[in-house]
């Protein structure tokens, strides 16, 4: 494990925080200030807004060690990457940073959300071996899923993704090995893929659904069948348009909230040094985050 980010001094906290733009939404405050007072960590952590323009002026915060570490967010996973000393796996494979440490003065990137989605996955009970998955979306957080559904071994993902180029870079950074279970389709074409390739899990890894408007959906209703796996990887709201629509097919639904809390956890033994075991205060963490959102 990497070392520990260190309190500044004896009595001091460690400053923490998650960068994004926007972050109102963010649960992450809620969830690392409860993970913080329940193992007794020296550290604080806040929500910052951080726009596109003003990256470099943070990363000079961590530098200069008012921060000891920070989450990332929409939309600077894969933008903050060149700032950084160093990236360590899975983060270089996925391409994506979720979670920066200082260490011995260096920044180093790390990615906890494709940990974050297999916990989640293994938590609810739901197998991804030799299944056939729709994936929605080609950002960092897609990335991160197609990394661990492929660790978890897939028989195979359709990538699929407004902007087709995107999924296409994302294919092309996937190792040769690799490459021949992931199959980019066409976004116009994705709900005929349903049916005729017999999926029975669609994951939404777009931001389509975190918007007030209560119809954005990245798929239509029609598209879901009864029995299915549907997961968003949005947790606010709680349940989506997405989610909505699957549940009323009889999907099996499952939002981000498990994966927001696992891929916390790792962000936060990360900056400690320390194994953080939370099954016990799970249920309490979930019902804390629940009720905060809107
Ligand atoms: P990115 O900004 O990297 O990617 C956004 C994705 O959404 C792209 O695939 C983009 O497609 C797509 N998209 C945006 N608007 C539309 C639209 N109107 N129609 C179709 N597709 C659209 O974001 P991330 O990958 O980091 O995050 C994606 C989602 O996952 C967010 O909602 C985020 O909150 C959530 N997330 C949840 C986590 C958790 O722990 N639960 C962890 C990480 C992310 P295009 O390329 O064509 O623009």
């Amino acid at each position: 494990m990497t070392p520990p980010c260190p309190p500044q001094g004896e009595n001091s906290l460690a400053h923490l925080a998650v960068i994004g733009d926007p972050i109102s939404h963010s649960l992450s405050p809620v969830l690392h200030n409860f993970l913080i007072a329940h193992f007794n960590l020296p550290f604080s952590y806040e929500a910052l807004h951080v726009r596109a323009a003003d990256l470099p002026k943070l990363v000079a915060r961590l530098r200069n060690g008012e921060l000891a570490g920070v989450n990332v967010t929409i939309p600077h996973k894969q933008a903050i990457i060149p700032l950084l000393d160093e990236l360590l796996y899975p983060a270089d494979r996925i391409g994506a940073v979720n979670t920066v440490c200082v260490v011995h003065e260096r920044l180093i990137g790390h990615n906890t959300d494709a940990s974050g989605f297999q916990r989640s996955l293994e938590k609810a009970r739901l197998e991804v071996s030799n299944q056939e998955v729709l994936l929605l979306g080609a950002g960092g957080a897609a990335k991160a899923v197609v990394f661990a559904l492929l660790a978890k071994g897939v028989r195979s993902i359709y990538l699929c993704n407004r902007h087709e180029e995107r999924a296409r870079q994302l294919h092309a950074t996937l190792p040769a090995s690799e490459q021949n279970k992931v199959r980019v389709i066409s976004w116009d074409g994705r709900e005929k893929h349903i049916d005729t390739h017999g999926i029975r899990m669609i994951i939404n890894a777009t931001s389509v659904g975190m918007s007030t408007a209560e119809n954005d959906a990245p798929l239509p209703a029609f598209a879901f069948r009864e029995g299915m796996v549907a997961l968003d990887l949005i947790y606010n709201p709680a349940e989506t348009c997405f989610l909505r629509q699957a549940r009323q097919a009889g999907a099996v639904t499952l939002n981000g909230l498990p994966m927001l809390i696992y891929q916390g956890v790792a962000a936060l033994e990360l900056w400690s040094g320390k194994t953080l075991e939370i099954a016990e205060d799970y249920a309490a963490l979930a019902r804390r985050m629940q009720a905060a959102l809107p």
